[in-house]
């Protein structure tokens, strides 16, 4: 069981981050901000994945200004992304967003952020401050031997904390991202050492496909394993819904979230039927559930239901029939093309009475 570092808890529109709340998995808008019809379907499809909240970029007065229209048609909080621009981030909080993203350092002076942090207020809009180690200010990097070390992410975010703790805002949720995945772990573990601040984590510029989910799943998995982080984002070069596939798998693999887990063997010689369409199917299968359930799909009968012991229930092929088994025991002896159907029988049987127990 992880113990999770105890932090302030942050409302996000209908949501809360830190605290004791649940840990949220967000995602970004990546389609075009002035076509509303094609961000609400984007967002859509996200929401249909499962996430908690998502985060749009604008680049423009006309990009903000659909925020309100954005968030009638939506269910989860909407985020804005706001660099430089004050008036961007004052007009984003008036059309109603849920958090915004934004760094007061680097906002165009105190008066500015004044400004931005009364309208916060006032509508209870929290601020993200997002330290990357990318971007981080001259004089940091000088002092820290000229690259972006994590004491130098942590003294960046404490400058930017410091700005809105002096004027007396508090609703603040912090990230210290950096594409190096041990930078990024030293950068969170130090500021949890010091603040109680919520923390958002991600690896930033994780790549595309498989190497993007192993860069993020080593780096926040690292964390949440120590305790570390209320939020997080897989960044992905792919579809939201699989930024939004793969925090949720790393969730439930760490015992954090409630859903079901897929086991299957790698096969070997031993395995005499395709037993990774199977995989496949009940794979597309369990997405359609979140009742916590462990279910096995196994490459032959000899040693499958053995090794899958820990599984509530699973199947195991062989020649032309499979097993189904629960809890490592055989219960019963089928067709090998009735292993899809009856599986799902039994997976829909267990959940319905772990639900009535
Ligand atoms: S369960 Fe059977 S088929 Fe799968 S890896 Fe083990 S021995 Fe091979």
């Amino acid at each position: 069981m992880i113990k999770r570092k105890k932090t302030k808890k942050i409302r996000v529109g209908n949501i809360y981050i830190g605290g004791n709340a649940p840990i949220t998995v967000q995602t970004m808008v990546k389609t075009d901000a002035h076509d509303v019809k094609v961000v609400v379907r984007q967002i859509k499809e996200s929401e249909a994945a499962g996430a908690d909240i998502t985060r749009m970029n604008v680049l423009d007065m006309e990009s903000v200004k659909n925020f309100s229209k954005i968030k009638k048609q939506i269910k989860i909080p909407i985020v804005a992304d706001i660099h430089f621009n004050y008036l961007w981030a004052m007009e984003a909080i008036k059309q109603g967003v849920d958090k915004l993203r934004i760094n007061p350092g680097n906002i165009g002076g105190i008066d500015k952020v004044k400004k931005i942090v009364s309208l916060a207020k006032e509508r209870e809009v929290p601020l993200r401050i997002g330290i990357n180690a990318g971007s981080l200010e001259k004089d940091l990097l000088e002092k820290y031997g000229g690259h972006p070390a994590p004491e130098a992410m942590v003294e960046s975010a404490a400058r930017n904390i410091k700005i809105l703790e002096d004027l007396d805002y508090d609703q603040i949720v912090v990230s210290l991202k950096a594409s190096d995945i041990q930078l990024t772990i030293q950068a969170y573990q130090l500021f949890s050492q010091k603040y109680d601040y919520p923390l958002h984590l991600g690896v930033t510029e994780a790549g595309p496909g498989k190497a993007g989910i192993i860069k993020s799943s080593i780096g926040i998995s690292s964390l949440l394993l120590k305790g570390i982080g209320d939020t997080l984002r897989v960044s992905l070069s792919a579809d939201p819904t699989e930024e939004i596939k793969t925090g949720k798998e790393i969730l439930k693999f760490l015992g954090l979230k409630k859903g079901p887990i897929l086991i299957s063997c790698p096969t070997c010689s031993r395995t005499q039927y395709n037993m990774l369409a199977l995989a496949e199917k009940i794979e597309n299968f369990l997405e359609t559930i979140d009742s916590s359930i462990k279910v096995a799909v196994m490459g032959c009968v000899v040693n499958g239901p053995g090794e899958a012991r820990e599984a509530d229930v699973g199947i195991a092929g062989g020649k032309k029939t499979g097993a189904l088994f629960v809890k490592g025991k055989i219960i019963k002896t089928i067709a090998e093309k009735e292993m899809f159907n009856e599986l799902v029988l039994m997976i829909k049987k267990i959940i319905e009475k772990k639900e009535k127990d």
